[in-house]
């Protein structure tokens, strides 16, 4: 009886699909409570078709970088985090990045830089400025993809300027879009208690909102899998959807899987997400997030057998080829920090779709 229940739950959300109408949050609550996680996938499969979604699924070729590991803000899902005290703190210099990058550069030709830090609060505004500035002239065709909307506040503090102001300098530098991360879950409770020294999450929405007005397209997150509940879950996506139907700048969604190992979780026994939950949220984003193009199967965190069944749970891409990620692999994550891009183009091949490099803007540089 609880099953045909369920059933004709998904069988009304289905409708709704075909018909091109919105979701609400009780839509999103009864997708969160299905344990029909096939026909979750399915749906969500059928979502992504009927939005103009093809048989391509995009990949990007890219490099990590984090240009500091010292942060004021102690989150704690994060093991990446440092004092300037500890023997293990580092900034980086405009120069030490540029001869990082451009040596990386010479092995795999990426085409874009993807660089998030902590928020260091011993240096100026003017250091952010110039090592964008040494990047974007030492590898003029890539595009620089920097900077969370939680460090684009914190340089707010540092220089007294608006994030308007900030942005725009940044841009002017060589800044070409800001990545998703920062937002965590968006509800004020879940934020005391996983990130109390983090700022509002209107401000996150406020950096992407002004990021976007400038024409400075950006991504979204978000980190579930700790203590929040499905309800928060849907919010999120929600609050994410209507400044998406403001502003239309945000080119992909990111979900992040909490990863425990080394952090305050890990001692109260907190364990990483299960592959059901992970499909089920890749498919909830999908059906949710309707005007949001592009859902990333983030196989860093997922693994790369996990991102290849994504595919089918309404995922388009799978990241990129990610040279060296670290903040993932400081909380346990155990891929690889590397995908070859033969590799990835098996995983999606495999996976009975088209392999597609894309620029971080989208356009399309290779097909096979
Ligand atoms: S998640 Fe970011 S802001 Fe929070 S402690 Fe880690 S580096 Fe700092």
């Amino acid at each position: 009886m609880a099953l045909l229940e369920r059933t004709d739950a998904l069988d009304e959300i289905r409708e709704k699909v075909e018909a091109g109408e919105r979701l609400d949050l009780e839509d999103g609550l009864t997708l969160m409570e299905s344990d029909d996680v096939l026909a979750l996938g399915e749906l969500a499969d059928r979502a992504r078709r009927l939005r103009g979604g093809g048989e391509e699924v995009f990949f990007v070729q890219n490099l990590y970088l984090n240009q500091t590991n010292v942060c004021r803000v102690k989150c704690k899902f994060c093991a990446f985090a440092v004092t300037q005290k500890q023997a293990d703190a580092y900034t980086y210099s405009g120069e030490q990045l540029v001869e990082d990058a451009v040596h990386q550069h010479e092995l795999t030709a990426f085409t874009e830089i993807h660089m998030v830090g902590g928020e260091t609060p011993h240096v100026s505004f003017d250091y952010y400025v110039d090592i964008v500035r040494q990047l974007h002239e030492a590898l003029p065709d890539v595009h620089l993809k920097l900077f969370t909307a939680s460090e684009i506040h914190h340089m707010t503090k540092l220089s007294g300027l608006t994030h308007e102001e900030v942005l725009r300098t940044l841009r002017d530098a060589g800044l070409g879009s800001l990545p998703g991360g920062g937002a965590e879950i968006f509800a004020d409770r879940v934020r005391r208690l996983i990130a109390p020294g983090k700022e509002h999450p209107d401000y996150w929405f406020h950096t992407h909102d002004a990021a976007h007005r400038l024409g400075i397209p950006t991504h979204c997150t978000m980190l579930y899998g700790h203590v929040e509940n499905y309800e928060e879950r849907i919010d999120h996506l929600l609050r994410l959807r209507e400044q998406q139907d403001r502003t239309g700048g945000f080119l992909a969604f990111i979900p992040l899987a909490f990863h425990p190992e080394n952090t305050v979780f890990e001692r109260r026994g907190w364990r990483h997400t299960t592959g059901v939950d992970d499909l089920k949220l890749i498919a909830v984003s999908r059906l949710m997030l309707d005007n949001i193009p592009n859902i990333k199967a983030y196989w860093i965190m997922m693994g790369m057998p996990m991102a290849q069944v994504a595919l089918h749970f309404g995922a388009n891409d799978v990241q990129g080829t990610v040279v060296r990620e670290q903040i993932f692999h400081a909380a346990g994550a155990r891929t690889a920090t590397e995908q070859k891009i033969p590799e990835l183009v098996r995983f999606v091949r495999e996976a009975g779709r088209v392999p597609v490099q894309r620029d971080t803007l989208y356009n399309q540089l290779r097909r096979w």
